[in-house]
């Protein structure tokens, strides 16, 4: 019986195997496809960006500009330790306008790197934000502080960040804090007016319900998603409740590349391609806001 059956079974596999290489072939094919028409192809307004001292002489302006523009990058939220980096971006007014970059200048706590664990309580650089929004840019006024870090929330309410956010709400200036959740409910509470930018949208991996209360709670707050876990799943898309998230707050959220070491701008363009593609898993009017249309709302840049 079974020598009898074996012709048939012969043929039943071959036909089964052929089926599951029509089946793999047609997946290769399909996925490189799927992505490359689905990525986000239109302006990004990269709100997260660095030009640190240390980046200066192996990325020179020429450099950070193609790459910016290579990216498809029209806009940047730009701050450095120290300022100077941000005057030489928005002193190249020729360069920038040549490479069809805008800059919206902020200015960064940081004079050096022992700043970063003692600003919040540091009244010199209270001084020093004061100073930089007199002296302003030759892109125009300083328009936010930050990149700030607060690695103890507690710090939320040391001196120096109650003053800034006071600061940032009376003078109309974005702040871009990198900082847990507690601290938003600290600061928040220290000028509820002011307009935050939450720096990676919860480095620590925030639960999604968690970030979607802040937002609804407080309705000036925005995250910017660099490095935020859970975004994406292993394959670069994006996960589930992270869609849902962006979707249902689609005008609360900005893309950023975060600069903070050198090997960022190494892969600056790398960084801008996979925005793209978790960007192509929004419907397209999404997509845009998210990747260019909230930051240029936010900074007035057309
Ligand atoms: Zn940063």
């Amino acid at each position: 019986m079974s020598i009898a059956r074996l012709p048939e079974c012969r043929s039943w596999r071959q036909r089964r195997s052929g089926l599951a290489l029509s089946l793999l072939l047609l997946a290769l094919a399909a996925s490189p496809l799927r992505a490359q028409q689905q990525a986000y192809v239109g302006p990004l307004f990269d709100a997260h960006l660095h030009y640190n001292e240390e980046a200066q002489q192996p990325h020179p302006l020429a450099d950070v500009l193609g790459r910016m523009q290579r990216s498809g990058v029209r806009a940047i939220v730009a701050n450095s330790r120290p300022n100077d980096g941000t005057q030489t971006l928005a002193a190249a007014r020729e360069a920038t306008a040549a490479a069809g970059v805008r800059v919206v200048p902020f200015i960064r706590l940081y004079r050096n790197r022992a700043d970063y664990n003692s600003w919040f309580a540091d009244p010199s650089i209270y001084q020093m934000v004061l100073d930089e929004l007199k002296r302003g840019t030759p892109a125009g006024p300083y328009r936010g502080i930050g990149e700030f870090h607060l690695y103890d929330s507690a710090n939320a309410d040391g001196p120096v960040a109650r003053q800034l956010m006071q600061l940032a709400a009376e003078r109309g200036l974005v702040v871009l804090a990198h900082v847990d959740d507690v601290a938003i409910d600290k600061l928040m509470t220290h000028a509820p007016q002011a307009r935050l930018v939450w720096a990676h949208t919860g480095i620590g991996g925030t639960p999604v319900e968690r970030v979607r209360a802040l937002l609804q709670r407080y309705p000036a707050l925005m995250g910017e998603l660099s490095y935020r876990p859970g975004l994406t799943d292993g394959s670069g898309r994006l996960s589930a409740d992270w869609r849902a998230l962006l979707m249902q707050h689609s005008t609360r959220f900005m893309i950023g590349s975060d600069t903070w070491v050198n090997q960022r701008w190494q892969y600056y363009e790398g960084l801008m391609q996979e925005a793209r593609a978790w960007l192509g898993d929004l419907p397209p009017e999404q997509a845009r806001r998210i990747a260019w249309g909230n930051g240029a709302a936010l900074f007035g840049v057309e």
